[in-house]
This record gives C-alpha cells, sequence and structure tokens, in this order.
C-alpha cells in the first residue's frame, strides 16, 4: 500500500452481546480500525438491522481512551481513581502466579474464586480454556444462572427438561402474542418485527409489563401488572380458561404430569381476587383470558424480566403451563419462546472439562462471593479472585458490599478486561483482553435456533489477547501441561458442540461458514415446533406442571406465590438501558449523565417533585442521587431506572445497584432486582 493511503475493508462479523438475537454483522474496518458496524443479512432472523448501541458505541469501545491495551500493575491504594503501571506480559503472568500460589499455599485452591458472568457471549471467549484453568486448580466453581438467566431457565427445565421453546419468527403466524415482562425494543429488537408480520396478518398483541413500554403503545392490551404477582395472574388465567371450558384434557392427559393439581391451586384465585394481587382490572384479565381461549395459534413470548423477583420462578413455571393447559402447543406458532437456544446441542463437559476439577470441589453461587470474602456468608473465605466477562461493581446487588469485599485488605485480585471499568480499579494486576472483533469465536444465539462462526475482524489492539490465549498462557506458568490446555481454537469449537448430532450434517463448527448461519432444526430437517417435532426431556417424558424436582430442590412442588413487604413504600425497577448492555457501554459518553428515575404524576407530586429535579433514592442498603422523570408510562408505586450505570454518574457516589436486595428467588437462588423497595425525595438545593 502506497503511502498516504489507507487500507478500507469489510469483514463479517457476529454480536456477542447479552441479547437474545445475535445478529450478524458488517463491520467496516479502516487502517486495523473499526470505523463502522453495521447489521448484515446473514443471519436470516436479525435481516441487516442491529440496535443503535451497537452501530453507534462499538468502534469507541474497541480503540477509546478507556480501551485496556497493556497488562497493569496496581501502584498505591485500590478503588476509584487507583493507579496503575504498565508491565510486561511475563511479568503479569508471574504476578498472577504469585499472588494465587501464595492464596493456594495459605487457604487452597478453593480460596481462589473466578467472577465471571457473560460479557462476550461466544463460546471460547465465555467458557472454555478459562474454565479448565479454573477446575485444574481446584478453585471453587461459581454458579452463574443465579445473576441472570438462571430463574426462567430453571422454571422451564422444571417443566420441559432440556426441549427449546418455540422459535421466535413462528410468531408470524400467531393469531396472539403474548409479550410478558419482555422489553423487545430493548432487549429482543428483532421480535418486534414478528410481531408486525403477524398484527398485519390481523393478529391480537398483548403486553404484560409493569411499564407502558414502547411495544405496549401499539397492543391491543396492555397490563401494567405489580411486579412479581405474574404467579397470581397465571393462576388466575388457567382458572377463568376452566371456566370458559378451554381445558384441553386430552393434550393435558397424553402430555402433562400434575394437570389436576395445578388447577386446584388455581382455583382460589378468582379473577377479582387476583386482579387485586396484581393491581389490574378483573374485566381486562377476564378478555385476556377469552382472547387466550379463543386463539390458535396463540403464544406467549417470555422474557427475563419477570424472574427478578422472590416469586420469579414460579411465576415462570405458571406462565408456561398455560399452553400446555389450554393445548396451545404442537403448532408453527403457538406455544411459547422459552429457551429456544436449547436447540443447539452444546457439549460444554468436553468444553470446559469439569473433569479435571478434584472431587468435591466446592460450587458456589456467585451471588455470595462477596459475603465470602468478607465473612458474612458461611463457608472456607475467598482470598484470591480473578475479575473477567463482568464489571461486578455496576451489576451486583447491594453494592456496598460488593465494594466492601473487594476493599478486603486480605483479596488479591486479577482482572482480565476489554476496559478500564469500575471493577478493575480494584484488581492487583489487569491483564487486556481482545474485544471479539479481534479473535475467532463461536456464537450459539440463546434467543433463536441459529449458530454463527466469527473470524477476527482486526489484528489485537496493543498487547491485548483473546481470553484462550491469556488462560493457555496462565495455564503454561502454573506448570498445567495436558494437552488440553494446548488446544487451539478451532479445536475449541470443535468441543463445544456434539459432532454426531445430526442438526449439524456432519459440518464441524470451525469450518462453519462466517457469510451464514447455521439453523438448528429439530433432526436435522424438520422445523422445531414443540410437541410435534421436539417432547419434553423431563423424566417422565411428559410437560411437569406438578414438579418433583422443584419440590425436592426448591421446596416448589406446584408454583405458590410468596407477599413481599417493606417499610419503604415505592417498588424500584431496573430495566435494561437502551444505551447499554447491562454494564457494557457504559463507559461510552452517552451514558455521561446522571441517570434518570422514572416516577408517575401521583407519587411526584405526594413528594413535591418536578420533572428535571435531583432526587435522593434511597433505602435500608444505601443510597443514589438521580434525576426525576415525571412520567404516567410507570405505574403508581413503581419507580424506574436503568440497569448498568457507572460509579462516575452518581458523581463518584454508589448507583441504584446499591439499592438492590441480596435475598434469593424461589428457584436456582436468583437474584431478586425488582424487590428493591425505596423512598424518594427532592434534594434541597
Ligand atoms: S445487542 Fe442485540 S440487537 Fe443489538 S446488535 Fe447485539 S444482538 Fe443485535
Amino acid at each position: 500500500m502506497p503511502d498516504g493511503q489507507s487500507s478500507r475493508h469489510q469483514a463479517a462479523s457476529v454480536c456477542p452481546l447479552d441479547c437474545p438475537d445475535t445478529c450478524s454483522l458488517t463491520v467496516t474496518v479502516e487502517d486495523d480500525r473499526v470505523v463502522e458496524v453495521r447489521g448484515s443479512d446473514a443471519n436470516p432472523i436479525t435481516e441487516g438491522v442491529v440496535c443503535n448501541k451497537v452501530a453507534r458505541y462499538y468502534p469507541a469501545f474497541v480503540h477509546g481512551e478507556t480501551r485496556l491495551r497493556h497488562p497493569l500493575r496496581l501502584v498505591g491504594p485500590k478503588g476509584p481513581g487507583a493507579r496503575f503501571e504498565r508491565i510486561g506480559w511475563d511479568e503479569a503472568l508471574d504476578l498472577v502466579h504469585a499472588g494465587l500460589s501464595r492464596v493456594i499455599e495459605q487457604h487452597g485452591p478453593e480460596a481462589v474464586s473466578p467472577l465471571a458472568y457473560a460479557g462476550p457471549h461466544g463460546m471460547l471467549a465465555m467458557g472454555s480454556m478459562d474454565m479448565r484453568f479454573f477446575h485444574q486448580m481446584g478453585a471453587t466453581r461459581i454458579e452463574r444462572g443465579p445473576m441472570c438467566g438462571g430463574v426462567k431457565s430453571e422454571a422451564h427445565m422444571t417443566l420441559f427438561g432440556g426441549m427449546p421453546g418455540t422459535p421466535p419468527e413462528q410468531a408470524a403466524d400467531a393469531e396472539l402474542i403474548v409479550v410478558w415482562g419482555n422489553n423487545v425494543t430493548v432487549s429482543n429488537l428483532h421480535f418486534t418485527r414478528a410481531i408486525n408480520r403477524a398484527k398485519a396478518k390481523g393478529a391480537r398483541v398483548v403486553v404484560i409489563d409493569p411499564k407502558r413500554i414502547k411495544v405496549a403503545e401499539q397492543a391491543d392490551m396492555h397490563l401494567a401488572l405489580k411486579p412479581g404477582s405474574d404467579v397470581v395472574l397465571a393462576f388466575a388465567l388457567a382458572a377463568e380458561l376452566e371456566r370458559l371450558g378451554g381445558i384441553d384434557e386430552a393434550f393435558c392427559a397424553r402430555w402433562t404430569v400434575g394437570w389436576r393439581e395445578f388447577l386446584d391451586a388455581a382455583r382460589p384465585w378468582t379473577v377479582e381476587r387476583a386482579a387485586e394481587i396484581c393491581g389490574i382490572l378483573p374485566d381486562t384479565l377476564r378478555t385476556l383470558a377469552r382472547w387466550y381461549h379463543d386463539a390458535a395459534p396463540a403464544l406467549l413470548a417470555v422474557g427475563n424480566g419477570l424472574e427478578r423477583n422472590q416469586n420469579g420462578g414460579n411465576g415462570i413455571r405458571a406462565l408456561l403451563s398455560l399452553p400446555c393447559l389450554a393445548g396451545k402447543w404442537g403448532v408453527r406458532g403457538g406455544g411459547a419462546i422459552s429457551k429456544v437456544g436449547a436447540a443447539v446441542p452444546k457439549t460444554l463437559d468436553k468444553l470446559q472439562r469439569p473433569d479435571l476439577a478434584p472431587e468435591g470441589t466446592r460450587s458456589v453461587n456467585m451471588l455470595d462471593v462477596p459475603g465470602l470474602i468478607d465473612g458474612t456468608v458461611a463457608g472456607a473465605p475467598v482470598r484470591g479472585l480473578f475479575i473477567y466477562n463482568h464489571n461486578p461493581v455496576a451489576m451486583f446487588p447491594d453494592q456496598q458490599a460488593m465494594l466492601r469485599a473487594l476493599s478486603h485488605p486480605e483479596l488479591f485480585t486479577v482482572g482480565c478486561e476489554v476496559q478500564m471499568t469500575d471493577s478493575m480499579a480494584y484488581c492487583d494486576v489487569i491483564l487486556p483482553a481482545c474485544s471479539h472483533f479481534e479473535h475467532d469465536d463461536l456464537f450459539p444465539a440463546y434467543g433463536t435456533t441459529y449458530v454463527q462462526r466469527a473470524e477476527a475482524a482486526i489484528p489485537p489492539v496493543g498487547e491485548a489477547l483473546p481470553n484462550t490465549e491469556i488462560f493457555r498462557r496462565l495455564a503454561a506458568r502454573f506448570g498445567y501441561d495436558a494437552p488440553c490446555f494446548r488446544a487451539t481454537d478451532s479445536e475449541l469449537m470443535d468441543e463445544a458442540l456434539d459432532l454426531d448430532s445430526p442438526k449439524l450434517a456432519g459440518r464441524r463448527p470451525s469450518a462453519f461458514p462466517v457469510d451464514g448461519a447455521v439453523n438448528m432444526t429439530a433432526d436435522g430437517s424438520a422445523e422445531i415446533v414443540p410437541f410435534a417435532t421436539v417432547f419434553p426431556s423431563t423424566p417422565s417424558g411428559k410437560a411437569e406442571l406438578s414438579s418433583d424436582s422443584a419440590g425436592t430442590r426448591r421446596g416448589f412442588t406446584l408454583p405458590a406465590f410468596r407477599p413481599f413487604t417493606s417499610a419503604y413504600p415505592l417498588g424500584l425497577l431496573t430495566p435494561s438501558s437502551d444505551k447499554r448492555t447491562n454494564s457494557l457501554f457504559g463507559n461510552d459518553p452517552a451514558s455521561d449523565p446522571t441517570p434518570e428515575l422514572e416516577i408517575h404524576p401521583e407519587d411526584a407530586a405526594r413528594r413535591r417533585i418536578s420533572i428535571g429535579d435531583r432526587v435522593r433514592v434511597f433505602n435500608e442498603l444505601g443510597e443514589t442521587i438521580l434525576i426525576a422523570r415525571v412520567t404516567d408510562r410507570i405505574r403508581p408505586g413503581l419507580v424506574s431506572s436503568d440497569k448498568g450505570a457507572w460509579l462516575r454518574t452518581a458523581g463518584g457516589g454508589l448507583t441504584v445497584n446499591a439499592l438492590m436486595p441480596n435475598h434469593r428467588a424461589d428457584l436456582c437462588e436468583g437474584a431478586c432486582f425488582n424487590d428493591a423497595r425505596c423512598e424518594v425525595e427532592p434534594v434541597s438545593s
């Protein structure tokens, strides 16, 4: 290339973010820099469209000022404003080895804990060589599901086992779509297209959400349900369906276990009683039951929003029981969109090698890690922490507890990240990780049936390395010399999926074309239609509306409602932001302003709060300062502020996560973010 000319080309890629859609991307690269990110047609579900945040913020995420380019070591105290000095990779690996070895010598290997969630959703970056490394070490194993997604997943599994639910594109054929706890325009963008196609053919759309979200504005009905009351609504709908003669006894007898017991539990929830608990009108509930009874196909589109409370698992189990009771499964576009990603034949044991861990290695809920550091949770203390694929300061409940834990004087912390985050400021050593544009990876969608492969679009920025290579080097430094620690990225991809599955039709994942998406069908050819081409894989082979496993493990054989009480009057929701995915992109200037708090006009007037006021939002756990946005989009008694804000947006104070409780949901011991209660008052100037 002659001097003065730049190289500009386009490369295929895939969005790695925590989003069910998994868009295919076209990346414009100039002089080894990502300068533009657009949608591509490689994935037939995402059809060339991406959300604004990925299009706008990704180039700066990869190349901006807060990008981590070199290994760093802490100089001085931890926390906001922490100073680091640049070091080389050899020194960084030596420091990690020395620090973690010291912890293991003094306290044993379980005193080391990874703290990772799902920053990138590529199977290699999210959990492959890293898991092999920690398993070989004998480090504490962490359960990631309780942070997000695990409650919903366990609810689905207790009912259906590993059977995937209805693929979302089939919604185009539905007569009724019930969007339940799913802010589709922010968190499931491409589903809006299927909704619009169905509407064009005359379908009705119902939205169940405490807020009048965008999709609700064009819906035929919006139920502004009180958070945590989904199980009551589902029970009342079941009882009302029975009254309408809408129970499909033939389907129930053939395909379900426990349907009569479920109805016994549902009947006491009369429309009037349920409507009061749910905060909706009785006639609205009756109308919804009738619409659901009359429609075929009728489809429930279930989001993650309703899992984030103490009744979350039972709410999802109860609503997923409705299409069983009403016999809505077995047809294209019917049933429920739930755990669709189960269509992908993953072989996680082969990829992550849990067999390398010493027998009896403990496994802990990741929400307990701060307590294991500061001694408030029983168990051997954690003294070596390895944070990667996660920004716990921004995302954990009870933010002050997390900050206290990260400041523990005996804690040695390693960070591995793309960005200098709030959490990295608490690390002794930081290892710079590649963004997904800088390495190959395999991307199974969790909300569709498609799998895609991507190759690096640009070389690593600075001295950053892919997660797989970082943990390969760490394994070598720790003397882990089994062949599995030398597996290449291609070999890891081929260990990620079941090569013998007819769904792969003999194709190796490492050779999947990068300009297409591979559809996971039922058996290699038939489209996935639950109860027609795929079936429950529970112990009974049926949908278990009454579940012995849930009863044994969690104490809820049948769904149940537990009222939640608090001394604080307002429920506090923290939904997804349209500027961030979880906390990712929180470094972008678009997220600089102090976050808003949505509050209903009645609640605002009672507190003499006007639009644009600075307000103090507080409860027994902490407080934060937000900007009031007075709106009737949220129901009275609730306030809402988007999740994932960084500390700088609170002037160095605490974010809204400081108010999140750390009690657990009914399934999976999941986080109960939406059980936060608070009071709000104007900040006197
Ligand atoms: S975050 Fe979701 S909608 Fe946005 S580009 Fe990624 S996969 Fe697509």
